[in-house]
């Protein structure tokens, strides 16, 4: 929208001031145009008056007026006129004013005072020719002109010689032009007498013109003004002076007239500005659409490198914006690139972290399992402890609840030991111990557990053991660790308490309960020995 804007902004200023100065220029030119043709006016205006004035030069070389010839005179007067067709008729006057001659008069006919006495005098004082203003003549009584020449003899004016021209005969100046019938135009004299007018002569002939006209000729000899006819409508005119005669031209044009001729002028050029216009915006909205267009086409591929993928450049009109487009596809397939490198790294760390991890738990794994085995082991004998024994307690008392694999339990208990501690010393002691687990162990099998449980005593877990076997295997660790020569000490004997796991049980302790039980009837019964107890 800015673009079309800036693009028909200055066409529409542009036209705005082409349309006004046209409007000026037309005005001026219509002026200019009137001016030249009251000027032409004024120039055959005057070429008439000074051929008239010619003409009278050349009437008033007759010799015959000087030597009283009269007669001849009227005759070759009355003939040139009728001839040229210049003037109406020729008048001599005496000085003073009395006509002694006129061609419209007989000869010899009374004839009265001239009727421009003024003008006459004028002829006699300066001995030059001389055009007048609008006056009466005396004989004819009609609205004329006179051109009035002196006739000299010996350097003397005799006679003034005065042509008469009738006012209609300007009129041949208004009609030769042709105006419209609305336009005014009119021939003053010297003094601003409306000589010949276009419009109603009989009424206006013989008038002054306007004061504002007889101020504007006596300033300027052309020129322009509005003002109001006579009529009383408002005229654009202009007037021409000549500056040889001071007769003047004027034209009026209805002032409405010009205004319309000019609005029709001025509505054309508003047209041709409009259309000029519609298609300069016509053309701004393509190439502001085909901009735009191709702008818009960068949103989708530049959307889509934000999520890594790279579309096909787009098909557009602007080279620059292909460039771009380009660039955004270049920009997309470094930046997928990037990522997938990225991605891959990240890959890799993650596998070596995995890896890491896996390691670190191996190792976790390894020391937690040793942990566990030093939380159940008994640091003296290096069997399972007191903890281990009841863990594997639970172990197989749920197994025989499942699937109702038996158990035995072995209670075992050093016969008088702290007779050997007192005896030998604490130490000794605890190699017995040690020395009795190395027998013990020796004894069962490899899926049997040995435990200690506490101070001098043991326990035997026996699986898949019944209470025969269990009390066979039992006598022969008996007899196994009487029979066994421990250092400094030599013998050591033992007690054993034997029961198995029964279905029936409520836990595991029930079997412990009744192997103790056993053992202290072994205690009871003397010793180094092996007593039983099967379940209720
Ligand atoms: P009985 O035949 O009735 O079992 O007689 P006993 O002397 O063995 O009696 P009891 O079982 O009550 O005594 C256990 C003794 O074992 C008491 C204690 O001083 C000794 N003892 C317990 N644990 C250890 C140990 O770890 N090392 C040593 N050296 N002696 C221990
Ligand atoms: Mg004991
Ligand atoms: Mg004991």
């Amino acid at each position: 929208m800015v673009l079309v804007l800036a693009c028909i902004v200055p066409g529409v200023v542009g036209t705005a001031v082409l349309i006004s100065y046209d409007y000026q220029n037309r005005r001026a030119q219509v002026n200019e145009d009137l001016i030249t043709t009251a000027r032409a006016m004024v120039q055959s205006i005057d070429s008439q008056l000074l051929r008239t004035r010619a003409l009278a030069q050349t009437l008033a070389t007759f010799g015959g007026i000087r030597k009283d010839d009269l007669a001849s005179f009227h005759a070759w007067a009355t003939q040139v006129i009728a001839d040229t067709g210049l003037g109406l008729n020729v008048i001599l006057t005496e000085r003073g004013g009395q006509e002694v001659l006129n061609t419209r008069a007989r000869m010899g006919e009374p004839l009265p005072m001239h009727g421009d006495i003024v003008g006459i005098q004028q002829v006699f004082d300066t001995g030059q020719p001389m055009i007048s203003a609008l006056y009466t003549g005396a004989y004819t009584q009609q609205l004329g002109i006179h051109i009035s020449v002196p006739v000299l003899e010996d350097g003397q004016a005799l006679y003034a010689l005065s042509v008469g021209v009738m006012p209609s005969d300007f009129d041949e100046v208004l009609i030769a032009q042709n105006f419209p019938a609305e336009w005014i135009a009119a021939v003053f004299d010297n003094t601003g007498t409306i000589v010949a007018r276009t419009h109603s002569p009989d009424v206006y002939v013989g008038q002054k013109g306007s004061s504002d006209y007889i101020r504007n000729i006596s300033e300027f000899l052309e020129g322009a003004t509005l003002g109001v006819s006579r009529e009383g409508f408002a005229l654009s005119s202009v007037w021409s002076r000549s500056a040889v005669t001071d007769w003047s031209v004027g034209i009026g044009v209805p002032t409405a007239q010009v205004e319309r001729n000019l609005r029709v002028g001025m509505m054309w050029l508003a047209i041709g500005g409009a259309v000029l216009l519609s298609l300069t915006l016509a053309l701004a909205w393509v190439v502001a659409r085909r901009i735009t267009d191709s702008v818009q086409a960068l949103k989708a591929p530049a959307l889509a490198m934000g999520d890594g993928e790279i579309l096909p450049e787009p098909q557009v009109s602007i080279e620059e914006v292909a460039q771009v487009a380009g660039a955004i596809r270049q920009a997309a397939t470094l930046l997928k690139r990037r990522r997938l490198d990225l991605e891959l790294a990240q890959r890799t760390n993650m596998r070596e972290l995995e890896r890491q991890v896996d390691e670190r738990t191996q190792d976790l794994l390894v020391l937690n399992h040793k942990l566990e085995q030093l939380a159940l082991a008994d640091d003296l004998t290096g069997l399972q402890n007191r903890k281990a024994v009841y863990a594997r307690l639970r172990q197989e008392f749920l197994r025989l609840k499942r699937s109702g694999r038996g158990y035995a339990v072995l209670y075992l208990d050093i016969d008088h030991f702290k007779r050997i501690n007192d005896t030998f010393g604490h130490e000794t002691g605890d190699q017995v111990l040690h020395e009795l687990a190395k027998v013990l162990v020796a004894s069962v099998r490899e899926s049997d557990l040995v435990a200690r449980h506490g101070g001098e005593e043991f326990m035997i877990v026996l699986q898949d053991t019944d209470m025969d076997g269990a009390v066979t295997l039992a006598e022969k660790i008996c007899a196994a660790v009487s029979s066994h020569e421990f250092p400094l000490v030599r013998q050591v004997t033992t007690s054993i308490g034997v029961t198995i796991a029964a279905g029936k049980d409520i836990g595991e302790e029930d079997a412990v309960r009744r192997a103790d039980a056993a053992l202290y009837q072994a205690k009871a019964e003397g010793r180094n020995r092996v007593c039983s107890r099967a379940p209720d």
